[in-house]
């Protein structure tokens, strides 16, 4: 049996189409791109290549865009660049919500004496522009704020935001690994400075990402070493990486509203279909500003955990919102910033779907998670015999 995967969030299946513009660069055309014979310098016309096809789907100039080994990679690269090109300034804005690959450079830069302001989401996950406004100082270096989130797959309005940071001339990243591929983006139209993106994310393989940085913005490389990438990203290029990320990313812009409109259709019917059919259970955020491909949907009196465990007998694949770290179940940082209540927190689950998708898949779910919930909601703890307290079965 094949799985059900609706864990794109997390990553993504190759498209065939993509494996097979890699391979050759993993066969033959192993060359590096900066030796001085021919058999290694080819490949360089094909770097450039992935670099426009990168740069023709985010609107920008190839020149803008550095090849990195992931998202973490580029998050890292430009919240550092930042503060490191303005060593003046002194103070970072970000959420509450950020991927771990902004939240934990953003703890890293506090214990370096920078301050830094968490920006609250309210309970559907959204952020307040005016707390935006007031956190900004005249020593803020940068401003880092997602454009989707991982978990609930709210969209920020970085349009907005964007005319807010740079009307005071700060620096704006965003990390945008989870939008890149899934939403039109045209870095004419949108004022930031940086922004990140992940080639697993878009059905491309791991270990290759890339970094937006608008010409004119001050820039200090991340990784030091060799010449590549006009000495901004040192190390040799992981060229059939990045052949297939700029394949990937063609790919993904080819019908991008007609694949949205599908996907959405999908996860509506997946969502409403569960809502329908089972009780206490509710969406987490916005309903209106979110991915089309994600579902971060709550069941009250149960744990996450155990409906994923459940769902992946069946070949289901599911994520839950929390991390059971050294046996307490905490809810994620995100279901915690948005105020979920302990006993819906805990049974969060996220389903999200890709362009692969099909509607027999969903079939199944929708067939198999109603006796899926009751079974479990049997032997819970919490179901309607004890009331539910602060602690928690795990
Ligand atoms: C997956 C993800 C990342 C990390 O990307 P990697 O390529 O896995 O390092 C960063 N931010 C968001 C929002 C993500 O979903």
């Amino acid at each position: 049996m094949k799985e059900i995967y609706l864990d794109n969030n997390a990553t993504t299946m190759v498209a065939p189409e993509v494996l097979e513009t890699m391979l050759p660069f993993l066969r033959d055309s192993y060359g590096n791109a900066s030796s001085m014979h021919g058999f290694g310098g080819k490949v360089g016309a094909f770097i450039s290549q992935a670099r426009e096809q990168t740069a023709q789907c985010l609107g920008c100039s190839p020149d803008e865009i550095i090849f990195t080994s992931c998202g973490t990679e580029s998050d890292n690269t430009a919240i550092f660049s930042a503060v490191r090109s303005q060593p003046e300034k002194r103070h970072v804005v970000t959420t509450r919500v950020e991927h771990p690959a902004v939240l934990n450079v953003a703890s890293h830069l506090e214990i370096a004496g920078y301050e830094v302001t968490h920006l609250k989401v309210d309970e559907q996950g959204r952020l307040d522009l005016q707390e935006l406004e007031d956190s900004l100082r005249p020593d803020t270096a940068l401003v880092s704020v997602m454009h989707a989130n991982n978990e609930n797959g709210i969209i920020f309005p970085l349009e907005s935001i964007s005319e807010i940071v740079k009307d005071r001339g700060i620096l704006l990243h965003t990390d945008a690994v989870q939008t890149v591929g899934k939403l039109p983006i045209d870095l004419q139209k949108l004022a930031v400075d940086f922004l990140a993106l992940s080639a697993h994310k878009v059905h491309g393989p791991k270990g290759v990402g890339a970094l937006y940085i608008r010409r004119g913005v001050p820039f200090r490389p991340f990784m030091l070493g060799g010449h590549q990438e006009k000495g901004r990203r040192a190390g040799t290029e992981n060229v059939a990486g990045i052949v297939a990320l700029g394949k990937a990313m063609e790919m993904a812009a080819i019908g991008i509203h007609e694949k949205n409109s599908r996907v959405r259709t999908l996860r509506d019917r997946l969502e409403q279909g569960i809502l329908d059919a089972i009780p206490d259970v509710r969406r987490n955020g916005d309903p209106e500003n979110r991915l089309p491909n994600t579902t971060s949907l709550a069941f009250k009196f149960i744990e996450g955990e155990s409906i994923l465990l459940m769902l992946d007998q069946h070949g289901i694949c599911a994520s839950s919102g929390s991390a059971c770290t050294s046996g307490s179940l905490e809810p994620s940082h995100v279901l915690r910033a948005m105020g979920v209540p302990f006993t819906y927190a805990h049974g969060s689950i996220r389903f999200s779907l890709s362009r692969y998708t099909t509607d027999a898949e969903i079939d199944l779910v929708l067939q198999e998670l109603p006796g899926i919930v009751s079974r479990l909601r049997a032997m819970s703890p919490f179901t309607a015999t004890s009331k539910a307290t602060g602690d928690c079965a795990c």
